[in-house]
């Protein structure tokens, strides 16, 4: 297993659509063992295969607390077949969006089609939590973000904000790299 990049704010390859899973084969389960392994070390209850560059319809979750076992779900295919119209209110936030908090209104129950890791199509009832954090996950898969659900005005904040920090770190490293390139300069003086 490994640990993969987590890609953030203002990354464009957040708004991608991705594609459908053909078959579940070894590249699959693999990249579902890389990405459960990268949640759990972020740590995150939820990471869709978008957030670590890769367009492809597959979703982890394991929104078990802290002293309780795991419970990996692994979601290939992901869609939500029903939803409740009762609402319910959860303060979510993203590995993507790193430290930046929201409540978001969503159905409070679902229910959710998807295939397993044997390539089996199964379906399951979520609420709480686990209704949320699949229905964060799916809106990944068609390019959205939690802070879509939020107001014009509280989403064009934290975009700018995002995209500042962004450029400052570009000219960060930038100013790394002409001092570097300085430094070696000399050296070779
Ligand atoms: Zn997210």
């Amino acid at each position: 297993m490994a640990i993969l990049p987590i890609i953030t704010l203002p990354d464009p390859r957040l708004r991608q659509t991705s594609k459908p899973v053909e078959r579940v084969d070894a590249e699959i389960l693999r990249l579902l063992d890389d990405m459960l392994e990268t949640m759990y070390d972020a740590p995150g209850v939820g990471l869709a295969a978008i957030q670590v560059a890769v367009a492809k319809r597959v979703v982890v979750i394991d929104v078990a607390k802290k002293d309780e076992k795991p419970s990996p779900v692994f979601l290939v295919n992901p869609e939500i077949i029903w939803a409740s119209e009762e609402l319910s209110s959860y303060e979510e936030g993203c590995l993507s969006v790193p430290d930046y908090y929201e409540d978001v209104q969503r159905p409070a129950r679902v229910r959710v089609r998807h295939l397993d890791r044997a390539g089996a199509t199964i379906e399951f009832d979520a609420e709480g939590l686990l209704a949320t954090a699949v229905q964060h996950e799916i809106d990944h898969l068609d390019g959205g973000l939690f802070i879509d659900h939020l107001s014009r005005l509280k989403r064009e904040r934290v975009v700018k904000k995002f995209a500042k920090a962004a450029t400052r770190r570009g000219a960060t490293a930038e100013a790394r790299e002409t001092e570097q390139a300085k430094v070696l300069d000399k050296a070779e003086v």
